[in-house]
Formats: structure tokens, sequence, C-alpha cells
């Protein structure tokens, strides 16, 4: 089973990804709501996929993507924006991100990404 670490600052967006993936076969092996602790998850769980929220507290999805990529060069993360976030995330394309989704998120859109990337 794919496993997936899921990192947004927002509870919601969390939940809304993780039921998502839960009823589409994936395992969501964690949850992180800043760049920090999802560094320190994907250390510890070695997931097979990260979906990162860009903008959050203490460490953003950008930093955070290159501190796993750093760790783990074959990492794959896909980055979940907002509108108006083009420029960031190719910043976080440049550091390694695989692809982007846009919220509000379409569940068919988050899945295709994901099975994507896992190849
Ligand atoms: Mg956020």
């Amino acid at each position: 089973m794919t496993k997936v670490l899921i990192v947004d600052d927002a509870a919601f967006m969390r939940m809304m990804i993780k039921d998502i993936l839960q009823k589409n076969g994936f395992e969501v092996i964690g949850e992180a709501s800043n760049g920090i602790e999802a560094v320190n998850l994907y250390k510890k769980e070695r997931p097979d996929v990260v979906t990162m929220d860009i903008t959050m507290p203490d460490m953003d999805g950008i930093e955070a993507v290159k501190e796993i990529r750093a760790f783990d060069p074959s990492a794959k993360v896909i980055m979940c924006s907002a509108m108006g976030q083009q420029s960031m995330v190719m910043d976080a394309i440049k550091s390694g991100a695989k692809d982007f989704i846009v919220k509000p998120f379409q569940a068919d859109r988050v899945l295709e990404a994901i099975r994507k990337v896992v190849g």
C-alpha cells in the first residue's frame, strides 16, 4: 500500500486529503502541521509520497521540500498551493517537488498526481 504523509497547517485541509486518500486505497502514515514536523516525520516514517502545503508557520513548505530532498534525493513531494502562489510553486519545483495540486482539492486531481509520482 502506498504510504502518504500529509502536511498542512490547516486541520480541515489535512482531513480533506486524508479522506480522499483513505477512500482510494492509500495509507496515511502521518500528518504534520508545519515544515519542521514534516521533515522529522519524513525521516522517521519514510513515506512513498508527501503532500506539502506551501504557507505554514515555523518552516514553510518550500524550505521543507529542500530539507527532505537533501535527506532523500528520491523523495516524492507534491505541493498543495492556493490560487496566486505560482511563483512559490515554481520555487518548490526547482527545489525538487514533483507536481502540484491547487486548492480547493478535486479528488481526481489529487489521486492522479499521487499515482503519477509513485509510478
Ligand atoms: Mg497553509
